[in-house]
């Protein structure tokens, strides 16, 4: 009877194996589709056409290309009643010309003193806040299970892919990210609309989750954000931990899912234009 029972479980186990296994096989690579929409908005419209000629979707598109997905994750640009949002629904995510709109708003005039340019200061937030929503998307298809809050989570994915790319590029989309995150704490602050009971950490939490991240990813590159004070000593000892806590996740849940050729190929390609 034991070894009936056995053999059924095995066979269960080679069912479910199999099961695994074509779920899987049906995964592939370039599966990111995009789409424009035309706002009706005339401002809204010139951030519709400098995105469509800057090519802003087909490069996300050819950027997360690497992740192989068993069914489509569609991208689209479009105007959202005046919100500067982005969201994620079921293998949806909808990006907002109006998040465009505040983020070049917010920008720098001039390259700060901490040496963030005014195109990072859009960039990285913009393609920060894209990689955020597609973790979304990622713990979706993966099934990946989350202790704490998603939205950590979210960020904490996107910050990592981030710092897997190239060095320069790497630190100005943070940096970038860091400044939008700053910003926006300040002006919740001075309006007195700090949501402490969102899903989001708060503006300011995010601002020294992203640069601790950076720090524990290289403390020597990031050095000056804990000379400097920018990231609490209290905190930056131990952001190598967090760092690597991210990496083990990536590597135990995402990495699989990666053709790490492709990615080499792709991701050495990005680039961020200087002005
Ligand atoms: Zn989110």
């Amino acid at each position: 009877m034991l070894i009936v029972y056995s053999k059924a479980l095995v066979g269960a186990a080679i069912a479910l194996a199999l099961l695994n296994t074509t779920a899987f096989a049906a995964a592939e690579t370039n599966q990111i589709r995009i789409a424009y929409k035309e706002p009706k908005d005339r401002d809204l419209v010139i951030i519709y056409e400098d995105m469509k000629e800057r090519r802003v979707l087909e490069r996300l598109q050819e950027f997360l290309s690497p992740f192989k997905l068993p069914r489509p994750v569609k991208f689209t640009f479009q105007s959202c009643d005046g919100e500067d949002d982005a969201f994620y629904f079921d293998y949806e995510l909808t990006l907002c010309y109006e998040l465009v709109d505040e983020l070049q708003w917010a920008k720098p005039k001039k390259t700060t003193e901490d040496g963030v340019a005014p195109h990072d200061a859009v960039a990285g937030p913009f393609f920060s806040i894209a990689l955020h929503e597609f973790s979304h998307a990622l713990f979706q298809t993966y099934n990946v299970p989350v202790f704490g809050r998603e939205e950590d989570a979210a960020d904490q994915l996107a910050a990592y892919i981030i710092l897997l790319q190239d060095k320069t590029i790497a630190s100005r989309l943070i940096r970038g990210t860091a400044y939008a995150f700053l910003t926006e704490s300040k002006e919740e602050e001075s309006d007195s609309t700090i949501e402490y009971w969102s899903e989001h950490g708060t503006a300011e939490q995010r601002y020294y989750n992203v640069l601790c991240l950076a720090f524990g990813a290289d403390p020597e590159h990031f050095s000056n954000l804990k000379s400097k004070k920018i990231l609490p000593e209290d905190r930056a000892d131990a952001c190598q931990d967090e760092f690597e806590q991210i990496e083990d996740a990536y590597k135990a849940v995402i990495l699989p899912h990666v053709d790490q050729a492709l990615a080499k190929k792709v991701w050495g390609k990005l680039e961020v234009r200087t002005k």
